[in-house]
């Protein structure tokens, strides 16, 4: 049997090649690699995509969730309340803005942050609730919102997997006070390098974020406040304004792997996650749920004699790695704790074949009969 790929970026860039190419030697030519012409565009039509005011190329998603927390003014004293299930990005970006994480407990239905969760870890100093779309699953943002609304705390979303995700039928992007992407390249709109995005409606936000990315600079000789160096290669937006023009048919291309899953999967034992109904899944990870660490690690050695990959998203809940041991978390975090040892992600890329896709299913049924 041929091996199958966990994501084949190879393939993703063979079918964009020339374009790419074409993109390298414009920047070339130009001699303008910082900012310029190719950001300003990727920035407004990484905003229409969507559906917001504003969007600020970035560094990298990490500096994005920073800078929007900065320039939303969240920091020192400030708790920020995000999943106890996620890339530690999330939790480093809050700590880099100089505020302080707090952990709270995700849905064992979606692996999303739970509203209720996110409510009892509420303290006087919480400025922020920053829910995470994890595997491409928007969290319940009208749950989260309300809840928001309610206390006077700022939403925002660390949307680094969620690209071109929908809740309520509306694009991620514009939902909340900002957006952060990243577009690493394994994330399903992903740059030749590290890059990413912010996106907002709010207009002082973006005016501040841009401040901030750019040294604090509010005039070419004067630089107002303490900022970083968080902008976007402009050859790095090149390559992104041609995978753009292709992230539906590749978002398309994952759903259709998923549903194929859910499909063979349904009536045996294999335990997948739901996807509410406000949301539209872009499945950045297909995720299944074994009974036990034994269990997931042997389903592991067994796709691995297969040839097929996998992954695990993630292997420890935050506060598991020894650099987040001490981070606040006022109330138990058992299914955050739990997941770890029992989640197994399955190959979902836009360059898996039909017949690949079958590979996959079969070893997972064999496995479990
Ligand atoms: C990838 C990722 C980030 C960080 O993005 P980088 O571009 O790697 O800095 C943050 N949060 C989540 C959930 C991610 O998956």
């Amino acid at each position: 049997m041929s091996p199958v790929a966990f994501l084949d970026l190879g393939a993703l860039h063979r079918e964009l090649r020339e374009e790419m190419h074409a993109a390298l030697e414009r920047a070339l030519e130009s001699g303008r690699v910082i900012g310029g012409e190719e950001v300003e565009a990727f920035e407004r039509e990484w905003a229409e995509y969507c559906e917001a005011r504003f969007c600020i190329g970035v560094s990298n998603g990490t500096d994005a969730i920073e800078v929007g927390l900065r320039a939303a003014g969240i920091g020192p004293g400030d708790e920020v309340i995000i999943p106890a299930l996620t890339f530690v990005a999330t939790a480093e970006a809050v700590i880099a803005a100089g505020a302080t994480p707090v952990l709270a407990d995700v849905d064992p239905r979606t692996a999303l942050m739970d509203p209720q969760a996110a409510a009892a870890a509420i303290t006087p100093r919480t400025a922020a609730i920053l829910p995470v779309h994890l595997w491409g699953q928007p969290a319940d943002l009208d749950a989260l919102g309300a809840l928001a609304a309610k206390r006077g705390l700022l939403l925002a979303e660390d949307a680094a997997q969620a690209h071109g995700a929908r809740w309520q039928g509306r694009r991620i992007g514009g939902q909340s006070a900002f957006a952060a992407f990243s577009m690493y390249p394994g994330k399903n709109l992903g740059a030749l390098g590290d890059a990413g995005a912010l996106t907002t409606n709010d207009e002082q936000l973006a005016s501040a974020a841009r401040t901030l990315i750019d040294h604090g600079r509010v005039s070419k000789q004067e630089h107002g406040m303490v900022g970083m160096n968080g902008r976007l290669d402009a050859l790095q937006a090149a390559f992104l304004r041609i995978k753009l023009r292709r992230l539906d048919e590749w978002n398309e291309r994952r759903r259709a792997h998923a549903d194929a899953y859910r499909a063979a999967f349904s009536g045996s034992d294999v335990e997948m996650f739901a996807v509410a109904e406000q949301a539209e899944h872009v499945y950045h990870h297909f995720v299944i749920r074994l009974g036990d660490q034994r269990e997931r690690d042997a389903l592991g050695a067994h796709l691995d004699q297969r040839g097929i990959g996998w992954g695990i998203h993630y292997a420890r809940a935050i506060h598991q790695n020894p650099a987040f041991a001490d981070l606040e978390r006022p109330g138990a975090l058992p299914i955050a704790e739990a997941l770890p040892g029992q989640i197994l992600s399955l190959p979902v890329g836009p360059t898996m074949s039909p017949v690949e896709r079958e590979c996959v299913i079969e070893a997972v049924l064999d496995f479990h009969a």
